[in-house]
């Protein structure tokens, strides 16, 4: 029996914690290959469209940066070209497994990858590549989320996959911290800005909110999560509405 996914395309924000080992920063080339797998089963399996969009906290956040007395936007700059170095060991990571990937970013970086053409990057979606959309929105000031949901509306995307490590979801505390904190099985966005949980920033939420956008976090260390959401189980926290 042919199982069909609940999604047809979709966008995968992998964190830049998600690739990092242990020691939390920098890239871990043996937990890249694990996502790279995750990632390359459910293609196999589903032949679902996948986009990926890559954060730059495990090399450089651009508000860390600013705090300590940077240019906000220079600093900025330097998280997106971090969100390029991760694109590319994304890539490396896929390509090994067979996977056929692009690399986009949205600054222009003529040797390294494709420049961001929307329908390009539609039509490999079409044609079964997975797309790897680097260097953020482009524009400093803005978050690798915000452009997880612009890039998921632009390309009609039907769901956000938001990889987290060490956490499975969204809790009313830090579950890492205190263990009777509780995990939400499903949310509004607007109760999560409410509540201030901090799973993505208010710009990002309200991109999603506007165009209809659910987001799954989940935790990426656990085997078989992105498999279980594009089949419509239960994991990780739904955020709706
Ligand atoms: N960034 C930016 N504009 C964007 C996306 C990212 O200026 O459109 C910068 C920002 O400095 C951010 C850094 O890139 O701190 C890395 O992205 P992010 O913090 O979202 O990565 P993640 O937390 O997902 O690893």
């Amino acid at each position: 029996m042919v199982v069909k996914p609940k999604y047809r395309r979709v966008v995968i924000k992998v964190s830049g914690e998600a690739l990092a080992g242990e020691q939390g920063y920098g890239i871990d080339p043996a937990v890249v290959s694990f996502v790279a797998r995750e990632i390359q089963q459910v293609k196999e399996e589903f032949n679902v469209e996948i986009a990926i969009v890559v954060g730059g906290g495990n090399i450089w956040r651009g508000l860390s940066g600013a705090a300590r007395g940077m240019d906000r936007a220079t600093a900025d700059y330097m998280g997106m070209l971090a969100t390029v170095i991760n694109a590319l060991a994304l890539q490396d990571a896929l390509e090994k497994l067979g996977v056929e990937t692009r690399v986009q970013t949205a600054i222009e970086m003529r040797a390294v990858a494709e420049p961001y053409i929307r329908r390009r990057a539609i039509r490999h979606l079409e044609k079964g590549r997975v797309v790897i959309f680097a260097a953020g929105t482009g524009s400093p000031y803005f978050s690798t989320d915000t452009t997880a949901a612009l890039r998921a509306a632009e390309i009609e995307a039907e769901a956000i996959l938001m990889a987290k490590r060490g956490v499975d979801g969204v809790y009313d505390d830090d579950p890492r911290r205190n263990p009777r904190a509780r995990k939400f099985e499903y949310l509004t966005f607007m109760e999560m800005l409410n509540l201030g949980l901090g799973v993505m920033d208010a710009t990002a939420a309200s991109l999603c909110m506007e165009n209809k956008l659910p987001v799954i976090v989940f935790n990426v260390q656990e085997a078989g999560s992105i498999r279980k959401i594009l089949l419509g189980e239960k994991v990780g926290t739904f955020i709706g509405g």
